[in-house]
């Protein structure tokens, strides 16, 4: 249930409501958004009649029951507000939210060495790339595949991050490793595997970290907004959700289906911002481009692009990796796509990067 504040209510007044409302059975929460402050009640409110709660103050403008099983994420719970996920790194603050530039976040799926790591970061940097994300713990299909170097892993990561700048985004896939992740990730990854591992969301969601949400192989919309409302119930606001493509019956000719309709189909259910991975959706690179720009048609808030120096020698999903010329290309592609939808920012980006990779003085997204 959500109690709506007027505009202009004195804060004072907002407390003594909040006040009232601690005497119910449930938890309160005060969400303070752009307009309006909104006093959300989480827990058993069946017994709570919204008329009651009406009554306590001439400032409540409206007590309003959340139907649907997830609360905290719901689109009514910032009363209609989309939520933004701000995260600091060293090139400073990066915003995810509908609101805001197109994020692009890039690179291998896993860290392979110093050397790669380092140059494809500078690569995605200075082709318009705020994240560099890079796998150290993989969570593989088979346990004789490789695993991602692990720490060792993550400290290739930070250097990359000391070196371009760059927000890191890496997936932890075990309670064990939350605390060295969470030290060199800017934003937490929780893989499409591991969606529905409770215990590691409501730990993941307790170090504060924003968290990256990747929607589960065959998880139903539902079962994963209730997943992030795992993580909101532990305190923490910042989840991005990410849509990396479904199970459906074909496995001849993409690896998974594109479930691009998650775009409109959230925007009405809840306010966390949105990233599509077309990646390890398609699963083979030369359906990337075309599905990272149909994303950004959709109104995506975010992308994730995998990019290896040499996908063809990759230690995981070589495939669907785009190598840096390729993805120069498409972002010079989306820039202009961005603009248009409203997503556009102007960077100017340094010239000489590794790999020989052509990257024009001005792109951006
Ligand atoms: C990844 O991002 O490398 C990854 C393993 O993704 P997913 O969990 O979506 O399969
Ligand atoms: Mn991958």
């Amino acid at each position: 249930m959500i109690v709506v504040i007027k505009s202009q209510t004195p804060a004072s007044e907002v407390e003594r409501i909040i006040q009232e409302l601690s005497h119910y059975p449930v938890t309160t929460e005060k969400v303070v958004g752009k307009d309006k402050v909104v006093i959300g009640l989480v827990g058993d409110t069946t017994a709570i009649h919204p008329e009651h709660v009406q009554q306590i103050s001439r400032f409540i403008e409206q007590v309003i029951r959340v139907k649907q099983p997830f609360k905290r994420v719901s689109l009514e719970y910032r009363y209609g507000e989309p939520s933004e996920v701000i995260v600091p790194t060293p090139n400073g603050l990066v915003t995810f939210g509908q609101n805001h530039p197109l994020v692009v976040v890039a690179g291998p799926c896993s860290v392979e060495n110093e050397e790669m790591i380092v140059e494809t970061a500078q690569v995605v940097k200075a082709t318009g790339a705020q994240f560099l994300r890079g796998g150290a713990y993989k969570p593989r299909t088979s346990p004789y595949a490789f695993q991602g170097h692990g720490e060792s892993a993550l400290s290739l990561l930070a250097k990359a991050r000391e070196v371009t700048g760059l927000g890191i985004i890496t997936e932890v896939m075990d309670t064990a490793d939350l605390d060295k992740v969470a030290e060199v990730a800017d934003v937490v990854q929780i893989g499409a595997r591991n969606m529905q591992n409770f215990s590691l969301l409501k730990k993941a969601g307790a170090t504060g970290k924003p968290i990256l949400l990747k929607r589960g192989l065959s998880a139903t919309i539902e079962e994963w907004l209730m997943a992030a409302e795992y993580i909101l119930a532990t305190g923490n606001p910042n989840v991005i959700l990410c849509e990396r493509g479904i199970r459906t019956f074909d496995k001849q000719y993409t690896r998974n289906t594109l479930d691009l309709s998650v775009v409109p189909v959230l925007r009405g259910l809840t306010h966390l911002p949105i990233m599509i991975d077309p990646s390890h959706a398609t699963g083979y690179s030369k359906y990337v481009p075309t599905m990272a720009k149909a994303s950004v048609a959709a109104g995506t808030d975010s992308l994730m692009i995998e990019v290896h120096p040499n996908p063809s020698k990759a230690l995981s999903d070589g495939p669907q990796s785009l190598t840096p010329e390729q993805f120069v290309e498409l972002m010079q592609e989306i820039a202009p796509l961005a603009q248009f939808f409203g997503r556009g920012t102007k960077s100017t980006f340094t010239s000489v990067t590794p790999f020989g990779a052509k990257i024009p003085l001005t792109v951006g997204v």
